[in-house]
């Protein structure tokens, strides 16, 4: 049978992986690690001895291909999150506290509530929300809308974490097609999402469960390192074991980070901006008042802590667009974040003073700058290569570097392993790419 072969585990590759297998294909998932998750891991710290994600994840229910992707391999039950859309937030400076409550249905009643909107916001401020990144161009965040009480106690909290970038040079594109599918879609499509146990538990050792139940291989520890050429198709993979063939009718679907993408594929343009995530876990069990533990996570504003979650054993705090801290040691880092924790949630005594034990996880490269340059810097699914797909959060989804972006990027991916488009067509595009190019 045809086989798809998959390079790089990530959800970008499960995702494809998943796809190819449930259409009844063969398929190889190559990973150059131990384990699969790629930047959406969970492991066991020795030190903490807890378990912990290399940083919080937070989907919202109107990640479609993300659902999709949950329920083909059985996960439902392994994602929670509050049973209706709740945004508490706090803002450090002047201490005020409010939660957002979206009603469920498209017709936003709920803007009618000033105890359910944004603090010193009418109504219709609101609803510019809907004209945020209509077109698709260039306007960054920061020209979207004047900067009232709005935009610093909403728009800019979501866009930084939604694009995990600065809002003066963030896409209003990008992040407009993140509100479209969620917020503005209603109540109903913004459930905040989040792993119940682990991001391992619930997004990936149930896709690798599936796939070998599939028959699918899975194989670890196996980096790919380079790409053989024949004919205009990949005809076998490098690695540092000998090369594995790839059959005249078989796929591949590359779904490794950019820079890997490069490597291997040196005439590909690939985005080569990153912007930081930072996350400190505590271990310390907490209880936090009513609209924090029926969310699960409240987000904060004019501090340096930007989201604490709530979690049974620790909580985890998210620093995103992190490049300007990020080199700052991690002792001083952890003070400086336990401060605003402390504020927040109004702890008092020997929780307040004493910093519990503490993880401090710098992902530097956690996804790709969401500005312009970047944006042109991404390519679409297809190849120059007959038989070669690209994957991954960084390629064209038109969304943001995101679980959503990558899972959906795989299954485009998978698509066009399963069905190539004509040779004769490919070969006429390929020849007008090249002539574009000229
Ligand atoms: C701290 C943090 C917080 C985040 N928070 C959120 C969030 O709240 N919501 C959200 O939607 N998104 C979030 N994201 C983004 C999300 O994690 C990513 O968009 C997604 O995981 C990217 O998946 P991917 O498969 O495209 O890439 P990756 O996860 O990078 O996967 C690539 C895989 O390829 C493997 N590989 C590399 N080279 C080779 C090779 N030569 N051969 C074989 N295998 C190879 C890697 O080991 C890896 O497993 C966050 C990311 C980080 C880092």
């Amino acid at each position: 049978m045809n086989r798809v072969h998959v390079i790089g585990a990530g959800l970008a590759g499960l995702s494809a992986a998943i796809t190819a297998s449930g259409a009844g294909r063969a398929v190889t998932v190559y990973e150059a690690t131990g384990a699969a998750g790629g930047r959406c891991r969970s492991y066991h710290d020795p030190e903490l001895d807890i378990r912990l994600d290399n940083g919080n994840h937070l989907l919202l229910s109107g990640n479609k291909s993300a659902f999709a992707y949950i329920d083909a391999i059985g996960a439902r039950d392994l994602v929670t999150g509050p049973k209706k859309p709740v945004f508490p937030f706090i803002d450090l400076k002047t201490g005020r506290e409010w939660t957002l409550r979206p009603s469920r249905g498209r017709i936003p009643w709920w803007l009618l509530y000033a105890d359910r909107r944004v603090p010193k916001t009418t109504a219709s401020e609101h609803l510019i929300l809907r004209s945020i990144g209509r077109e698709w161009d260039d306007t960054v965040v920061t020209e979207t809308m004047r900067h009232t009480s709005l935009y610093w106690l909403l728009l800019e909290p979501l866009s930084i974490a939604a694009l995990n970038t600065r809002p003066h040079e963030a896409l209003a594109c990008l992040f407009g097609a993140v509100l479209r599918e969620t917020l503005l879609k209603g109540g109903k499509a913004c459930l905040p999402r989040m792993a119940k146990t682990g991001l391992s538990e619930a997004l990936v050792d149930p896709a690798i469960e599936t796939l070998r139940k599939r028959r699918a291989e899975v194989l670890f520890n196996l980096r790919v390192t380079g790409l053989v050429i024949g004919n205009d198709r990949v005809i076998a993979l490098e690695t540092g074991d000998g090369q594995i063939e790839v059959d005249a009718n078989d796929s591949v679907v590359l779904a490794v980070p950019p820079w890997i993408a490069g490597e291997l594929l040196p005439d590909l343009t690939v985005p080569d901006a990153f912007e930081s995530i930072l996350n400190v876990h505590y271990k310390i069990a907490l209880s936090p008042e009513a609209d924090i533990e029926e969310a699960g996570f409240v987000g904060l504003v004019n501090g340096l802590a930007e989201w604490i979650f709530i979690k049974k054993d620790h909580i985890s705090i998210t620093v995103s667009a992190a490049n300007k801290v990020v080199d700052r040691d991690a002792d001083e880092l952890a003070a400086a974040i336990w401060r605003n924790v402390v504020k927040a949630l109004d702890l008092e005594g020997a929780e307040a003073t004493e910093i519990p034990p503490f993880r401090v996880i710098k992902e530097r490269r956690a996804t790709i700058v969401a500005n312009v340059a970047q944006e042109e810097r991404r390519p679409s699914a297809e190849t120059r290569l007959l038989n070669l797909a690209l994957a991954g959060d960084w390629t064209d989804t038109g969304l943001p570097g995101t679980i959503e972006g990558a899972i959906r990027s795989g299954v485009t991916a998978a698509k066009l392993a399963l069905n190539p488009p004509k040779v004769a067509k490919r070969r006429r595009k390929k020849k007008k790419m090249a002539a574009d190019d000229d």
